[in-house]
């Protein structure tokens, strides 16, 4: 019988389509072998969901967020480790049928990480065993883009939303911040609006002051070209992890980049989180990956030499926000 992580034998789930057998430790660049659960909480952010974070990811992003998970999971003691998948299926249909979960308007499992993508086939797994206890169980799947097209179709096919993040509008940008290129997200993009125009929960763009700012019109045109209602809904930087001296964003240019999103036809845009949190760095972003080791004049952790050795991925900030 077809084990549901035989996928991971000769792995290709993401586009940097590694093939490498990740039960016999090998590596890509995601560095994971089984899938692992870091940890699951009931969040009140919409979609108000039972949040699944899975350990790893497949990018190497200089202002993650959730380093500790998506960088070192290995190294950190609080990660649930692996779950069967239908051992975590009963809790998420439990938890979502608990009075807290009404009280937060909690309807789904809401898969995150580092990046689910990794853990794309174990992720099935609890879905088709958590829809064989309810099969109204709602799903959505938060994305980085960054997956094959054949497992677009897959996250599709198990999802009532999906949440997508767009890290940068030009491949420069996009290749500094994430260290992948921007071509495989925006052909995803295009795919699911034309596919499955109905699951996009939205679009998430990190607005980072003088990073990826000044791309917002470009973005906004591209997506309105294919659909004037796709929603956008920008997220407020927060210095984090390599970034950790950054600047936070002003509410101001929060404002400025949803109204230059409208101008350039998108109906549905809006901003979220918490702006103004303070930094001194002034560097650019450049010359601080460059302070931690990671010297490529182009960053593409796919044909790097450091990339099982990644200073990047090793780094370990003093200040979280
Ligand atoms: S980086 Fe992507 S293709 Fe490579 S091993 Fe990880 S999930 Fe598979
Ligand atoms: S050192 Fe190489 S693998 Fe590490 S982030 Fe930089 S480009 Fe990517």
């Amino acid at each position: 019988m077809r084990s549901y992580l035989e996928d991971l034998e000769n792995c290709e789930l993401c586009e940097w389509r590694c093939g490498v057998n990740r039960f016999e430790g090998e590596m890509g660049i995601c560095m994971l072998g089984k899938p692992e659960v870091a940890s699951t909480t009931l969040h009140p952010a919409p979609p108000q969901s039972y949040t699944v974070f899975m350990a790893g990811c497949n990018f190497r992003c200089l202002n993650c967020q959730n380093w500790t998970i998506a960088h070192h999971p290995m190294q950190e003691s609080t990660i649930i480790g692996e779950v069967r998948p239908e051992i975590l299926a009963e809790e998420a249909v439990k938890r979502l049928n608990s009075k807290r979960a009404s009280l937060i308007g909690a309807d789904r499992i809401f898969f995150s990480g580092g990046a689910p993508t990794p853990s794309l086939p174990y992720i099935e797994k609890v879905v088709e065993e958590a829809r064989k206890i309810d099969e109204s169980v709602k799903v959505n799947y938060d994305t980085n883009g960054f997956l094959t097209e054949s497992s677009l179709e897959r996250v599709i096919d198990i999802s009532d939303s999906i949440t997508f993040d767009i890290k940068a509008f030009e491949d420069g940008t996009h290749r500094e911040l994430t260290g992948a290129p921007i071509e495989p997200v925006l052909r995803n993009v295009r795919i699911l609006a034309q596919k499955s125009v109905e699951k996009i929960w939205e679009f998430r763009y990190l607005l980072i002051p003088g990073v990826n700012d000044d791309e917002v019109r470009g973005l906004a045109k591209f997506l309105s070209e294919i659909d004037e209602e796709l929603p956008l809904n920008f997220l407020a930087f927060r210095p984090n992890f390599v970034l950790e001296n950054y600047s936070g964003i002003q509410r101001r240019k929060l404002e400025e980049a949803v109204e230059a999103a409208t101008e350039a036809g998108l109906k549905n845009v809006d901003w979220s989180g918490m702006p103004e949190v303070s930094g001194r760095m002034k560097k650019n972003v450049r010359s601080i990956r460059n302070g931690v080791g990671c010297c490529e004049t182009k960053r593409g952790c796919g044909t790097c030499e450091s990339k099982l050795n990644c200073p990047v991925k090793s780094y370990v900030p003093d200040r979280r926000t």
